[in-house]
């Protein structure tokens, strides 16, 4: 039995059975390629689910890890860190918004986001019970705040009645969205690109007919950019490219690209809900999350990953819009920048665990699409090659 192996068996052994696993232990990363524990390397079009924007073993990203390792790792909310305050001001200032509190997860973002609007509207009229309008196939998180606003059974099966109160309507359908307004709703959340419900971007108006509805009823409106934000879809925040702001945005994955660390974003008028005794935590924004995630806001700017985003983003767009007119088991492709699904007329399990044997790390988003979300930093280079094992292990699994 090999090493790998025997960690696999162990992994079965103690680790809760929440996942069926693939068969890899992945042991270290070099920019988009990663390694397992028997030196195989592989292709990473998944970035361990649009996380590592940076690609692997980025020097300047460790650099910083270990510069604030040795000098501090936690000193709690109580007292303020260097890090936090470098890390939300460069929030700040490249969202326009106004104040930012620091998570560990995108689901503890989502929950933050959520208080925000429960306590913005509780404050106008204390006297009612309110609720939310999320979306169908819509994925926030898996806290039970979070799964209360995710607009698909299969998350919430075995969990209801869930925490929080929600109706959900069909994204991208604003008359639906209208129709279940009421004097009880305190907020509307939606994902700019839905990602787990299967790379779905919004319409323009959709989401100005969003804000639209925000302004007139006074209640807030909540982008979750936990996947598509940090550049992924060729602006820093996926909103820019529609010109549509939030009243609250939460941010995870890449923001910290590898650190577990996530953040809920308020505009000026958001902000006042929240009052010191209202929200915490205790690992929350600490100086070594953060230090991860003011690095990257460097790295970005320096090397103008969101340019390259665009650029990088059309070649892959292009490439496997080829694969589509290849391929007739292939329905459908979207996407914007570096988070890209391709739809096939059936389940995709197969293709991806194929993909693997070939050295080629691909995701499914829902059951039927593949989804791409690779580093930001990939080449022209990278989506050729990836697009040729595609290719082959297609080829293999009998598509035609
Ligand atoms: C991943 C994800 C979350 C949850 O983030 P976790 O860090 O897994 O808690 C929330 N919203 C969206 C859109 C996500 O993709």
């Amino acid at each position: 039995m090999s090493k790998m192996q025997e960690y696999m068996e162990r992994g079965e052994q103690y680790l809760l059975k929440t996942y069926n696993r693939f068969p890899v232990v992945f042991e270290k990363g070099d920019g988009v390629y990663l390694q397992d524990m028997d030196g195989k390397r592989y292709l990473d079009f998944a970035a361990g689910i649009a996380v590592f924007a940076l690609g692997y073993n980025h020097r300047e990203y460790n650099e910083a890890l270990k510069e604030q390792v040795d000098l501090i790792l936690h000193t709690s909310n109580l007292y303020y860190n260097k890090p936090a305050v470098d890390a939300a001001e460069k929030i700040v200032k490249t969202s326009g918004m106004s104040k930012v509190f620091f998570t560990n997860s995108g689901t503890e973002a989502i929950e933050g986001a959520l208080k925000v609007a429960r306590k913005y509207a509780w404050l106008k009229d204390p006297g009612k019970d309110y609720e939310f309008i999320a979306m169908n196939h819509s994925f926030h998180g898996r806290s039970q705040g979070a799964l209360s606003v995710t607009g698909n059974a299969h998350y919430q099966e075995g969990f209801v009645p869930v925490e929080m109160r929600a109706v959900f309507a069909d994204f991208n359908n604003l008359e639906d969205v209208k129709s279940k307004i009421t004097d009880r709703t305190c907020g509307i959340i939606c994902e700019v690109v839905q990602g787990e419900g299967g790379i779905y971007p919004a319409d323009p108006d959709f989401l100005k007919g969003l804000r639209e509805i925000c302004d007139e009823k006074d209640i807030l409106l909540i982008f979750d950019e936990v996947q598509c934000g940090m550049g992924r879809c060729g602006s820093l925040y996926a909103h820019d490219l529609y010109g549509v702001k939030p009243d609250v945005m939460a941010l995870a994955k890449a923001l910290g690209c590898g650190v577990p660390v996530g953040a809920f974003v308020t505009n000026e008028k958001a902000s006042h809900a929240l009052v010191p005794g209202d929200h915490g935590t205790t690992y929350g924004g600490n100086p070594f999350a953060t230090a991860a995630v003011s690095r990257v806001f460097d790295i970005y700017e320096a090397n103008d990953i969101v340019s390259h985003v665009n650029q990088v983003g059309q070649y892959l767009y292009q490439k496997l819009e080829e694969l589509k007119e290849k391929y007739s088991q292939i329905t459908d492709h979207r996407g914007l920048g570096l988070m890209q699904g391709v739809q096939f007329d059936g389940p995709v399990s197969k293709i991806i665990a194929k993909a693997l044997e070939n050295g080629l790390v691909i995701i499914s988003a829902g059951s039927d699409i593949i989804r791409f979300v690779p580093p930001l930093v990939i080449t022209e280079k990278d989506v050729d090659e990836m697009i040729r094992i595609l290719d082959q292990t297609l080829t293999e699994c009998g598509f035609h």
